[in-house]
């Protein structure tokens, strides 16, 4: 079955996926999101600036945003091991 087009549902051509990371930390926190899928036409429509807010984009955001946030809070309150 052919995937589709996040936005407008016609068979997709590109899929693109956030990688978001941590600045500045020994060791970097960094999660990708899920692949968002887009035709031809959206993917052009993207890189002129339109379609950043789309809901197939800001989830995928929010996802690798908020599992960023949760591996940073967990190891904030990691109990300091000795090795
Ligand atoms: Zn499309």
């Amino acid at each position: 079955m052919a995937k589709l087009c996040s936005c407008c549902s016609m068979p997709a051509q590109y899929s693109l996926a956030l990688l978001l990371s941590t600045v500045g930390m020994s060791r970097r926190i960094q999660k990708c999101s899920r692949v968002v899928l887009f035709c031809n036409d959206c993917i052009h429509a993207l890189r002129e600036n339109e379609l950043w807010g789309t809901n197939a984009l800001c989830n995928a955001f929010n996802r690798a945003y908020t599992a960023t946030k949760q591996a940073f809070n967990e190891r904030s309150s990691a109990p300091v091991t000795t090795r």
